[in-house]
């Protein structure tokens, strides 16, 4: 069983390839051949208007994607406006697990994502039937799951959490009370720090598509732009390991801002700095350009890109909306087990503004 018991990641590790697909993960092609000009524009309003559809786009998906969409936003806030808006259908521009989220919180609503194959390799971690197995082991225990998860090990869970509340929510369990962490063992490392409890295990599950952002990388980084800010975004998990760096105090605390998306646009408006590192997915900085346009926001690591984002293409889209595929589906009995471990998480500190 994959699970690290008391360890805490290693801070230097290899970036040779960081940012790039790891030779494990197979990336299936995505739909192409589709250019999205002001043609292709204006038939995605006028199908999404006939489907009475709204858009929904991830912060890290293409350009055009975001600007064709009626919300962009971090994956909660998404399924927190897919849950309240008037529509027939969401179109969700994210990963798979961002829309079963939708879809658990709006059952009622029909939810299509462009390429039902864009997956995550951090949700893909641990299956339902891993976490049955190490629930065994610890049949006592709490189980906390952060929101990359798939809606099955959401229903398996007591309280999901994002990055923002990590801390919160495990701080909640009684301190006797032993607790399961899953999957992200950077934010599972980061949390057993803060509080400094010995009864939390945390699974060895990883993002690895950037195997995080690296020491050394944030280190070089930070010391050859040295009056630059560093914004770190929590909500993903390609993040996780920068803001363990940053508590381990690779780079400077007062350079460090964590901020959500909606912090993070906001904190873009008012800083005074010209350069800010932004150490977060690439898809990020078109947000911020928008937002600040005299401000030189420059990633972290250029290669940082999620490839199973960037398989919502403009055809994937165009198709999606033609066809009304794919459907994301989750089981009544399921989606409310997993509704509330993702309600629970809501109530607990904050999860995270989003937009
Ligand atoms: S960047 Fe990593 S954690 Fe985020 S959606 Fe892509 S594969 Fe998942």
């Amino acid at each position: 069983m994959t699970t690290v018991e008391t360890t805490v990641p290693e801070i230097t590790r290899s970036v040779t390839d960081l940012g790039m697909p790891d030779p494990r993960v197979e990336i299936p092609a995505a739909y192409g051949g589709v250019e999205a000009d002001a043609q292709w524009a204006a038939e995605i309003k006028r199908l999404a208007k006939a489907r009475n559809a709204v858009i929904l786009a991830h912060n890290y998906q293409l350009p055009p994607i975001q600007d064709i969409a009626d919300y962009v936003g971090d994956s909660l806030a998404l399924s927190r406006i897919a849950a309240e808006v008037e529509a027939d259908e969401i179109i969700f521009c994210g990963v798979h697990f961002m829309a079963e989220t939708a879809k658990i919180l709006a059952p009622e609503k029909r939810v299509l994502i462009p390429d039902e194959r864009a997956g995550c390799s951090l949700a893909d971690s641990i299956t339902a039937a891993d976490l049955r197995e190490w629930k065994a082991d610890y049949p006592d225990a709490m189980v906390v799951s952060y929101v990359n998860t798939t809606a099955e090990v959401k229903a398996l869970t007591d309280i999901c959490c994002t990055s923002s509340n990590a801390v919160d929510v495990v701080a909640s369990i009684d301190p006797d009370t032993e607790v399961l962490f899953l999957p992200d063992q950077f934010l599972g490392a980061h949390v057993k720090r803060e509080l400094g409890r010995d009864n939390i295990h945390i699974w060895a599950g990883e993002c690895h598509v950037h195997a995080g952002i690296n020491g050394d990388e944030l280190t070089e980084q930070s010391d050859s732009h040295p009056d630059a800010d560093l914004f770190i975004h929590p909500e993903c998990g390609c993040a996780t390991s920068a803001i363990y760096l940053a508590g381990e105090g690779v780079v400077p605390e007062e350079k460090v801002k964590i901020l959500s998306t909606g912090g993070m646009i906001e904190a873009a408006r008012e800083t005074d700095a010209k350069q800010v590192l932004v150490a977060t997915e690439v898809g990020m900085l078109h947000q911020l350009r928008k937002a600040a346009p005299d401000v030189d926001f420059q990633p972290v690591n250029p290669r940082a890109a999620c490839p199973y984002m960037k398989m919502i293409t403009p055809a994937a889209l165009l198709r999606c909306l033609t066809e009304g595929k794919d459907e994301v589906l989750v089981s009544p009995e399921t989606a409310e087990r997993a509704r509330l471990s993702v309600q629970r998480m809501i109530s607990i500190g904050n999860p995270g503004s989003g937009e």
